[in-house]
């Protein structure tokens, strides 16, 4: 069996993008928040924490400090009465003051736009700075890679990669630009829905018939194409 072409690969991956959109139309950031700067606060929350628990917490989050002004001045003990039930959340809140604070007095008290700067910020990696840059700014600077993302890109064969900057090297790759925030939003949703874990329900998958890894018999894509 023949290894599967770059163009050929990029075809299917993007076969698969298209059918994903129609089977989770619904697809978005499941994370609560009306600007950058509660977007940046929640995607730190995040780190080993559901969605739905950082939603439960980042309202009176936002009730009691509203902007990074008010997030900077904040007792350490108090962020983190709030915010304790996300986990590590002695480290959580101390990265939320240093980012706050250094919003304030390097950026004027507004989230910064880019790759560069968001990374400067303290608790800010490439992941989290790429939810902020696709999802408050509508800057396609890469693709978020988290424990779905990776999981999926692997069964699917777009990647052999486990690091999640590989692999976002590679989704970049084979996705065009405006792809790449709405794909790991897409691979998010497929990966709680379908794809899960466990037990992935290929039997009911749409993209079964592109995927190297469906245990559906007849499928069209074979193991050794990945
Ligand atoms: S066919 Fe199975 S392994 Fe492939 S994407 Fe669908 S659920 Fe996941």
């Amino acid at each position: 069996m023949s290894r599967e072409s770059k163009a050929r690969k990029r075809e299917r991956a993007n076969r698969v993008f298209d059918l994903l959109l129609k089977e989770h139309p619904d697809a978005h950031c499941a994370l609560d928040h009306r600007n950058a700067y509660e977007l940046a606060v929640a995607t730190v929350l995040s780190a080993q924490c559901t969605d739905e628990r950082v939603n439960r917490v980042t309202p009176e989050l936002f009730r009691r400090y509203p902007d990074p002004a008010a997030l900077a001045g904040a007792r350490q003990s108090a962020v983190e009465e709030i915010i304790r039930s996300t986990g590590f959340f002695r480290n959580k809140a101390k990265s939320l003051r240093g980012m706050a604070r250094k919003v304030v007095q390097r950026h004027g008290g507004e989230i910064p736009r880019t790759m560069g700067e968001l990374t400067e910020l303290p608790g800010v990696g490439r992941k989290t700075a790429n939810v902020i840059l696709g999802n408050a700014f509508g800057l396609d600077e890469g693709v978020v890679v988290d424990t779905h993302v990776n999981r999926l890109s692997n069964r699917l064969g777009f990647t052999k990669e486990r690091d999640p900057v590989r692999i976002e090297r590679e989704l970049m790759a084979l996705f065009p630009r405006e792809r790449w925030t709405h794909l790991s939003h897409l691979l998010i949703f497929h990966g709680r829905r379908t794809c899960v874990a466990r037990k992935p329900k290929c039997g009911s998958c749409p993209v079964a018939s592109l995927c190297p890894l469906s245990l559906v018999k007849g499928s069209l894509v074979q193991a050794s194409l990945a």
